[in-house]
Parts: structure tokens; C-alpha cells; sequence
């Protein structure tokens, strides 16, 4: 997906307010309708409906009327959200080319204020090939509280968590730099991905480290599931460093073994494809682990004396709790990265987010778009920025101070909730009577509130409808 930021440094104050109040509705509707943005954002000088009009302009929100009139972020959106916070942090201040395309995720360069340049990962769930789609699909029919956002954000949080343990417990891993909703910013890794490395100077000893590395893994209670040559990168010194980590698991798994087994496969597949490699020289006591080894020289996962509380520990400093990681292995089962076969945008932060039914608000509870502490950076205005730096990166939004906007985003949620409730009783007798067939209370364009603006909202919904 293209990531466009110019677009970044001419939004307003009040677009960013307009779009967090979208992310902030998000929480509990799939679609949010227009009139709670305009309340959640509640502008000074009001405006809400002009600035939307602007934010579908530059693709940061979608537009639906299918069911009633109403807004959801994209997945561009939800980026620039991101980019604004941790730029606002101070923890880069331009973002520059894009360096890979993963099978769910965008990666690009972004540079510090000092010129240091870091790696941006942008989760993307929801973009893999349609089979895996369809499967996920199914199985969340079921899990309608889930949606794309929401799930790239637990994804990020999960890798960010990983990463953070796995460099602490000295596995080499990118350094864990930051993270805000879907978004990882690390240490960018200076190598290529294994899938590009034509000839080693030593496969027998990048071998015997990657292989050590899974077996590793399994002593500290983890198994990586996604861990092959696309996740492995490698330097000219033929230092080996392990990236992505959203789909790893407990050794306690149920099917520990199994994707233990096929972590291993797939590496001795690669070296006896690639590097035309044989397994009899391996000996037994690689990258000193003692492990068993078949006949065939793999490492038997039974005999690996497993550590375990790892998962739990460490990973809870980074606020990645246990139902986090029951949540997302629901989705991501295991790695698969060979099933990628698409930059698909016509799944763009989900099609399923727009399959609306009962569970969708009775489950709202469960999802947390928005990450509260965070808030005064995401209503901050924007300043242009036209300085280039020498590494001839685009220059990302300039940092402002966020004080005098706690008051308000406190009103922001104390409306939020108490429209919510309301809108979301308003919200089922749509359904209902959509599902009904009868003719509904309040139609397509027509969603309206007992507080008094419905002429003025009605009139903003023709306006809108027209777009
Ligand atoms: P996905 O989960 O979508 O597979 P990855 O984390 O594997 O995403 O990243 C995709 C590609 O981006 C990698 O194959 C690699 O080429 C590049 N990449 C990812 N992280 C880094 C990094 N820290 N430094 C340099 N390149 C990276
Ligand atoms: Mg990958």
C-alpha cells in the first residue's frame, strides 16, 4: 500500500481531532456514524462535516451508507495516526522509502532527529492471499468483535513485545524502539533477507547458528512458527538476525510440535535447495544445545529441555497480556508466509468490518482502538515541515505542545461513552428492522438524535451522500 505522508504536514488541528474522534466511535461501531464524530470531536467552531469531506479527500476515512450513514478509518488513516503520535514522541521525525512488503505488513525507513535511520513495520491484517482470508473469514463470522484495525494493533503490540524479550534474553533481534497502535518502530537491520542470498561463505555455520537459534527459542519456552528464509536476514559478515514475531507461540502450545517441526523443515529445505547442502556432517551439539537428533539429523523437539514463564514475565512489561496472545493466535494459527500473494486493497482494513450484525455491539467491550495516554499527541495540530534531510526523506509533522488539549479530550470521552450507549439502542433498532425487512426508524441517511441537530445532520447527510 502506498503511504503518501505529504498529505500529513497540511492537516489541521481539527482534522486530527476529527479522526481520532472516528478511531475513538471505532471502538464500538464497525461504521461510526457522522453525527457521533461531530459530538466526540465537538469543534470549537464547529465544521465537523467540511473536514471529513476533507479526510475521504486524502483517503483517510471511508465513506458507507449501506447500512447508515456513517465513517470508519482506513488503513491510512490509521497510519497517520500513528506517525503523528510517535513523531509527536519524538522518536523519528521523516519517513522515507519503503523496504519491504511483507506478507501483512508495509515496512519502511524513517529518520531520527539526529539522522539515525530506524525501520517503520505498519501491521496490515486483513492482506494475505484470499484463501487465508476466507478461512479467517470464517472463523471470525463468529468473532464479530474483531476487526482489521484492531487486530494489526494487537499484532504490533505482540511483535513489539517479542522483539523487547527476545534482545533482553540476547537473541539476535532488531532493537525494539517503539510502538503505537499498529505500528513497530526498530533498529533498521543491515542485511538482506535470506530468500536474496545467493551464496555463503560458510552455509554449514549460518546452519548450524539458525538452526541453534529455533532450538534456542524452544529452551526459553517459544517456538517462532513463522521462521524461514523471508524471516531470516543475514550481513555481509553472515551475521544472522531473526525478524517478525506476530504468530509466535508457547512451547505449551497444542500444536507445539508440529510447528516446531516445521520451523526446522523449512530451514533444512531451504539450505539442501539453496546451498545444496547435506545433513550428514551436522553434528549433535549445534550451536551447543543439547538436543537429540533423528536419524536424519533434525532436532527432536521432545528432548529439548523447555523453560517456561518467559511468555508471561516479560512480556507483560510491555503491556501484552495472556488474552492479547489468546486473541491473536485465533487469528494468526501459525505462520504463512508463502501464502502471501497480494498487496490485495480490496481488503483494506476489512470487508468484514462491514458485515454489521447484533454480536458487533454486544462485543464492543472487547476492543480498545484507542490507546487513552496517547491521546493529547493524536488532537495536536500540525505544523508544515519543508525542511529535507540529507538522506532526502520526506519530512514527517513537526512536534507541538499537547497541554491544553487534555480538558477536551477527557469531554471527547465522557461524550463518547454516553452517546454510545444511546447510539448504540438507536444502532440495534436499525438492524433490527434491516434484518426484518420492515421499513426502519432511522433509514439510510436519515440516522438522527433525539438531541436536536437533526436538521442540521440531515442536511450534512444529503451533503455527504452526494459525495
Ligand atoms: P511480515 O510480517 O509482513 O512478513 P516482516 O517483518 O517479515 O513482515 O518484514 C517484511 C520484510 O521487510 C522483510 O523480509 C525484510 O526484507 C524487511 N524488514 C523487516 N524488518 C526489517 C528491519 N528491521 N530492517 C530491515 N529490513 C526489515
Ligand atoms: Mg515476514
Amino acid at each position: 500500500m502506498k503511504l503518501n505522508v505529504d498529505a500529513l504536514r497540511y492537516l489541521s488541528k481539527d482534522d486530527f481531532r476529527v479522526l481520532t474522534a472516528v478511531e475513538m466511535g471505532m471502538r464500538n461501531h464497525e461504521i461510526v456514524p457522522s453525527e457521533l464524530v461531530d459530538r466526540i470531536a465537538s469543534l470549537k467552531h464547529g465544521g465537523t462535516y467540511k473536514v471529513l469531506k476533507n479526510l475521504l479527500k486524502h483517503k483517510l476515512l471511508h465513506h458507507d451508507s449501506s447500512k447508515y450513514d456513517g465513517f470508519r478509518l482506513t488503513y491510512l488513516g490509521y497510519d497517520f495516526l500513528a506517525i503523528k503520535t510517535l513523531v509527536n514522541r519524538g522518536v523519528f521525525m521523516s519517513v522515507g522509502r519503503q523496504i519491504g512488503v511483507g506478507k501483512e505488513s508495509d515496512i519502511f525507513e524513517v529518520a531520527t532527529e539526529d539522522g539515525t535511520v530506524l525501520a517503520m513495520k505498519l501491521h496490515r491484517l486483513g492482506r494475505v492471499s484470499f484463501r487465508a482470508v476466507k478461512s479467517k473469514r470464517d472463523y471470525l463470522r463468529h468473532r464479530s468483535s474483531f476487526n482489521w484495525l484492531y487486530l494489526s494493533r494487537l499484532a504490533a503490540v505482540k511483535e513489539f513485545a517479542f522483539m523487547k524479550a527476545l534482545e533482553e534474553h540476547g537473541f539476535p533481534v532488531p532493537n525494539a524502539v517503539d510502538c503505537n497502535r499498529h505500528c513497530v518502530i526498530m533498529s533498521l537491520v543491515q542485511g538482506y533477507p535470506l530468500v536474496q542470498v545467493k551464496q555463503l561463505q560458510n552455509p554449514e555455520m549460518v546452519f548450524e547458528r539458525i538452526i541453534g537459534l529455533v532450538i534456542r527459542l524452544a529452551e526459553h519456552g517459544l517456538i517462532h512458527c513463522d521462521f524461514n528464509e523471508f524471516n531470516i536476514m543475514i550481513d555481509d559478515d553472515e551475521k544472522v538476525t531473526m525478524i517478525d514475531f506476530p504468530q509466535m507461540v508457547s512451547v505449551d502450545h497444542r500444536n507445539a510440535q508440529m510447528y516446531f517441526d516445521r520451523d526446522v523443515e523449512c530451514v533444512f529445505k531451504f539450505f539442501l535447495k539453496r546451498f545444496n547442502m547435506s545433513f550428514q556432517e551436522i553434528p549433535d551439539d549445534i550451536d551447543d544445545a543439547e538436543v537429540d537428533m533423528d536419524e536424519s539429523g533434525r532436532p527432536c523437539f521432545s528432548s529439548i529441555a523447555k523453560g517456561s514463564g518467559f511468555l508471561d514475565k516479560d512480556l507483560a512489561a510491555s503491556g501484552f497480556t495472556r488474552k492479547d496472545q489468546e486473541d491473536i493466535e485465533k487469528f494468526i494459527e501459525g505462520g504463512v508466509e508463502k501464502d502471501a500473494d497480494s498487496g490485495d486493497e480490496e481488503n483494506e482494513d476489512g470487508g468484514l468490518a462491514s458485515e454489521l450484525n447484533e454480536s458487533d455491539i454486544s462485543g464492543v467491550e472487547s476492543l480498545h482502538l484507542v490507546e487513552q495516554p496517547t491521546l493529547n499527541c493524536d488532537v495536536e495540530g500540525i505544523e508544515e515541515n519543508e525542511q529535507k534531510t540529507e538522506a532526502g526523506l520526506t519530512n514527517g509533522p513537526e512536534t507541538q505542545d499537547a497541554s491544553d488539549e487534555e480538558e477536551d479530550n477527557e469531554t471527547m470521552i465522557s461524550k463518547d461513552a454516553e452517546l454510545t450507549k444511546r447510539l448504540r439502542n438507536q444502532k440495534r433498532r436499525v438492524i433490527a428492522s434491516v434484518r426484518g425487512g420492515r421499513k426502519n426508524l432511522a433509514s439510510r441517511n436519515t440516522y438522527k438524535d433525539k438531541g436536536g441537530r437533526s436538521s442540521h445532520n440531515s442536511k450534512i447527510q444529503k451533503q455527504l451522500s452526494s459525495w
